[in-house]
């Protein structure tokens, strides 16, 4: 962990400074999504980081779509990204901002510095202006195009505007120094002939502007002062601060540069997960095995697990992977008091009272969480027919099973000592049926002292059980074996998901709504799953098992 997680981060120092010198008066952030897929874990970074720092600093934090490249943006992803940040609970008021608002603002910003003479209309094919482009040790050649006139540069782009010229044809390229040792600097394009239907504003426009050319203006117009990105634009701020200092901003915003964050064990880039989608290998964006923010969300997380697992992993300047462990160390952190703990029976085999009255059903009353006396009390229906785990009955065990096996007597959790007194098998050797007597002196919550036993396993009364799906989920990625096979796929892990069809839960359970979160105790944390869970078929996600390998390092 990094020590700028107990201090102040890198970041705010820098704004800690800017504001102590007076480069600035209040502070303001901003998330720029492009609308080109749904957001991940590591866009929640970004997003909480922006969002925190402005709320830290009294100052404002803007929601803004970089939607200038109408080639793969899409309304479905605006929709999810906007519900995203606002299950976050990075509260962007009133400002939401799409920079496709703003084409005109750089069309005129373009035309500024063509009269500037910082801007050229160049006719290259985009193959040739890679190749004029020179390499990391040799520098670039000049366009034959660099020095046409102003008024000629003014026309033509005009004319680029007016949809007199085929897509790749021309472009606008800002006149910079072909011979710089940044190759970002050696007369980048600027605009590009594109035409394309925009989602959002049509077919106005057949010319676009280029990220590194839009992104610095966008900033400037809003009114942003720290323009927060990750590593890959570190070589293109001498760029951000030429087009923001030539198209003369009296107050220019600062970009600074923090380090992704990856996951290990899961696929984080958007690209990834994109192809995970479209070839049908996951159930959609928000697959509960991605970790995009809907599929952390549907599968359980919370916003407040996330805020704490962004804040552990701290800001960096370095890339590094982070276990997965530790984001499922917050979520356990997280729901461990505010949940219940209640009974469920993932592979239920019967257990038979005898000496319990045939008909009764005697309601017993159960603390919903012991380590939280405050979610109070439920009744939990106890008869003679349960089903308990059957895992947790053994007809030969080994040493130290302390759990159900002839003979042996194990705690009914919240119930009563029950002794096995016999079972019955089929013919192919599968237990069906256990027997057991219970003692009635043992009830839970009558002070019994009597005596002890070693092990205590749940149950669920089989008369008035719910019926549920409950699906375990394992990293999609089979790390060990590398993140991807030599033909360049990804290395799936067959076992991602188990459907678990005949699982059987407590009544208290009939009542629980999508994305409701419970541990099912000696289990996990399940959630109720928001897309395919109906009020007659429950269907459950597990979240996180109960093992943890992760430990918290010491500060
Ligand atoms: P991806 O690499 O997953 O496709 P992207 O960077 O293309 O993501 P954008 O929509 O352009 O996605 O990103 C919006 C913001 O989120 C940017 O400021 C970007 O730097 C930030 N961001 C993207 N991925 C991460 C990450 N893994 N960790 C932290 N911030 C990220
Ligand atoms: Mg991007």
């Amino acid at each position: 962990m990094e020590k700028e997680t107990v201090s102040r981060n890198f970041i705010e120092q820098i704004i800690d400074k800017d504001l102590a010198e007076g480069s600035y008066e209040t502070i303001c952030t901003r998330f720029p999504p492009e609308p080109n897929g749904y957001l991940h874990i590591g866009h929640a970074k970004s997003i909480l980081l922006n969002y925190g720092i402005a709320k830290k600093y009294g100052g404002k934090f803007n929601l803004r779509f970089d939607d200038t490249n109408p080639t793969k943006e899409k309304t479905e992803f605006v929709d999810s990204i906007l519900a995203d940040v606002k299950w976050l609970g990075a509260d962007f008021e009133d400002r939401l901002f799409f920079a496709s608002n703003y084409f005109e603002q750089m069309y005129e910003a373009a035309v500024k510095l063509i009269k500037k003479g910082k801007a050229f209309v160049c006719d290259l094919s985009a193959d040739e202006i890679r190749e004029y482009r020179g390499t990391l040790t040799e520098p670039g050649k000049e366009s034959p195009y660099r020095n046409r006139s102003i008024e000629e540069n003014l026309e033509l782009f005009e004319n680029m505007k007016n949809g007199m010229y085929e897509d790749g044809t021309k472009v606008l390229r800002a006149k910079i120094d072909m011979a710089s040792p940044n190759i970002n600097m050696r007369d980048p394009v600027i605009y590009r002939v594109a035409h394309m239907t925009h989602h959002n504003t049509g077919d106005k426009w057949c010319i676009y502007p280029m990220y590194d050319f839009a992104h610095p203006i966008e900033d400037a117009i809003e009114g942003v002062t720290h323009s927060i990105c990750t590593l890959e634009f570190e070589d293109h701020r001498p760029l951000y601060d030429w087009v923001v200092r030539e198209v003369g901003y009296e107050h220019p915003p600062k970009q600074i540069e923090f380090a992704k964050l990856y996951l290990t064990n899961v696929v984080t880039g958007k690209r990834y997960i994109k192809k995970l989608v479209e070839q049908g290998i996951v159930d959609g964006w928000d697959d509960p095995r991605l970790v995009t923010i809907a599929a952390l969300k549907r599968r359980g997380f919370t916003p407040e697990s996330i805020q704490m697992f962004v804040d552990l992993c701290g800001i960096s300047k370095s890339q590094s992977s982070v276990d997965y462990a530790m984001l499922e160390y917050c979520i356990r952190e997280d729901l461990k008091l505010k949940r219940p703990r209640m009974m469920a029976v993932l592979d239920p085999v019967k257990l038979v009272i005898d000496n319990y009255p045939e008909d009764q059903i005697e309601y017993l009353d159960v603390e919903m969480n012991l380590e939280n006396p405050e979610l109070g009390m439920r009744k939990v229906p106890f008869g003679r027919e349960l089903y308990i785990e059957r895992e947790d009955f053994m007809e030969n065990p080994p040493k130290k099973y302390f759990r159900l096996f002839p003979g042996n007597e194990v705690l009914l959790m919240g119930a009563y000592f029950v002794k096995c007194v016999g079972f019955e098998k089929d013919e192919t050797g599968k237990v069906t049926e256990i027997h057991c007597t219970y003692d009635p002196e043992t009830k839970c919550g009558t002070g019994f002292t009597g005596r002890k036993v070693k092990g205590t396993i749940h149950w669920v009364a089989a008369k008035t059980a719910v019926h549920a799906q409950v699906r375990l989920y394992e990293n999609i990625i089979d790390e060990t074996k590398g993140v991807y096979n030599e033909d360049g796929s990804l290395n799936l892990n067959p076992n991602s998901l188990t459907v678990l069809d005949n699982c059987l839960l407590e009544p208290a359970f009939a009542e629980a709504k999508p994305y409701d979160s419970f541990q099912f105790v000696r289990q996990g944390y399940f959630c109720v799953d928001a897309k395919d869970s109906k009020e007659d078929a429950l269907v459950f996600n597990r979240i996180v098992s109960l093992k943890s390998s992760f430990k918290l390092p010491k500060a």
